[in-house]
C-alpha cells in the first residue's frame, strides 16, 4: 500500500510500504478515507522535533472498518469509524472517567503500528479507540467528520478547561470566552466556546481572513492587536476581562495575553502544546488573581459522542476549518501549504 514516510526535515513522501497484517485480538483494520496534516506533524517537519528516518508519518484517520479480531464487538467490517489521535482500552479508570488519554495502555498513533498518513491503518484497541459514525452520514460531510479525530475536539477541550458553561464566582455559567490563536485549533476553540454556551467570543490573532472565519464560527469580536495593545481591547470587549480563556498556541507571549485578560478565580484552558515557554511572568499573574492553569492532551475520543452526531447530521458546520484538500499522492503539498499556513487544515482524500 502507498503511505506517508518521513526522509528528513522538510521531505515527506508517498512510499510503497507493506499491507497491514492481519488483525489478532482487539484489533482492525481500517481502509482510511481522510486523513490530515496536522499543525504538530509540522514539529518534525521543521526540524524543531527529532524525525526518525523512515518513520510513517501522521496520526489522524478516518476509514472503512475492513476487518477485526478476535474480541472486537463494538464495531465490524463496513463500518465508518474516525480515529482519536490515541488509542486508549476503553475500560481502565482514566478512560472510564472520559480521560482516554491518560490511558495506560494508551499511544498516539503510529509508533509500531500504523501511522495515519496511509491506504490502511492496523488499529490496536479498536473497542476502545475507534468511533463508528452514524448510518447515513452522506459522505459529502466526511472532510467534517474528520475533523473529529483531533482538532476540533481539542478546540472543545480548551473550552471545557476553560470552564466556559461552568459555574463562574457568582454561581451562574460562564458566558464570556477569550480565544487565543487563530489556527484550526483557535479556529475550533471557539466553535466549542459557543457549544458550551459563550455568549462573548473574543477571537485573537494575525491573519484577517482566519479572525473572519472566526466570526461566521461564532466568535462575536476579534483582534488582531499584540501585546499591551491586544490586552486593553480584550479587556475592553469583555468588561474587564473574561473568566474563561482558551490558550490554544502555546508559547510564551500566549500565555502572557492570556494571564494578563483572565478575570481572578477565572481559568485559562490550555491546549497549545508548550513550546519553549519561557520566563514565568505569566505564571505570577495568575498566582495574583487565583486563576488557575489547566492543560492537557485532549481526551477526544469522550467527546467524540458528545459533538459528533451533530456534525454527522450537518447540524454543526464546521466546513470553514477544512479548508484545503489533496489527494495523498500530493501530501508533500498538503505539508507544504500547512507549513506556508496557506491551510488552515490540509485534509487528505484517500482513495484505493
Ligand atoms: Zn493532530
Ligand atoms: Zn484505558
Amino acid at each position: 500500500m502507498r503511505a506517508g514516510v518521513f526522509h528528513g526535515p522538510g521531505d515527506i513522501r508517498v512510499d510503497e510500504v507493506a499491507d497491514p497484517r492481519d488483525p489478532v485480538g482487539g484489533e482492525a483494520v481500517v481502509r482510511v478515507v481522510r486523513s490530515s496534516v496536522c499543525g504538530s506533524d509540522l514539529w518534525a517537519y521543521r526540524d524543531i522535533s527529532k524525525g526518525e528516518q523512515g518513520s510513517r508519518t501522521g496520526h489522524e484517520f478516518t476509514g472503512i472498518v475492513e476487518a477485526v479480531g478476535d474480541g472486537v464487538t463494538t464495531i465490524k467490517p463496513g463500518d465508518l469509524v474516525v480515529s482519536p489521535f490515541m488509542w486508549s482500552c476503553g475500560t481502565c479508570m482514566a478512560c472510564r472517567a472520559g480521560l482516554q488519554t491518560s490511558c495506560p495502555s494508551g499511544q498516539f498513533v503510529g509508533g509500531s503500528y500504523d501511522a495515519g498518513q496511509g491506504e490502511r491503518v492496523l488499529m490496536p484497541l479498536a473497542d476502545g479507540s475507534l468511533w463508528k459514525v452514524p448510518d447515513g452520514t452522506p459522505e459529502a460531510l466526511y472532510d467534517q467528520v474528520h475533523l473529529l479525530s483531533d482538532v476540533l475536539l481539542t478546540g472543545y477541550h480548551a473550552a471545557k478547561l476553560a470552564g466556559v458553561g461552568s459555574a463562574g464566582l457568582d454561581g451562574h455559567p460562564v458566558t464570556t470566552a477569550v480565544v487565543i490563536g487563530d489556527g484550526a485549533v483557535g479556529l475550533s476553540g471557539v466553535v466549542g466556546a459557543k457549544l458550551l454556551g459563550a455568549t462573548t467570543i473574543v477571537a485573537v490573532g494575525h491573519h484577517d481572513d482566519r479572525l473572519e472565519i472566526a466570526r461566521t464560527l461564532g466568535a462575536t469580536h476579534t483582534s488582531n492587536l499584540r501585546g499591551k495593545q491586544l490586552t486593553t481591547q480584550i479587556r475592553e470587549l469583555t468588561d474587564g476581562g473574561a473568566p474563561a480563556v482558551l490558550e490554544c498556541v502555546g508559547v510564551t507571549g500566549a500565555l502572557m495575553t492570556a494571564a494578563a485578560v483572565v478575570t481572578g478565580g477565572g481559568n485559562v484552558g490550555s491546549v497549545g502544546v508548550p513550546h519553549g515557554v519561557e520566563h514565568a511572568a505569566w505564571l505570577g499573574m495568575l498566582f495574583g488573581k487565583n486563576a488557575a492553569l489547566r492543560s492537557g492532551v485532549a481526551p477526544v475520543r469522550a467527546y467524540m459522542d458528545e459533538v459528533g452526531p451533530a456534525v454527522c447530521a450537518g447540524e454543526l458546520d464546521v466546513s470553514a476549518i477544512a479548508s484545503d484538500r489533496y489527494e495523498l499522492g500530493e501530501l508533500a503539498g498538503a505539508y507544504t501549504a500547512m507549513d506556508n499556513r496557506t491551510a488552515i487544515k490540509s485534509i487528505l482524500v484517500v482513495e484505493p
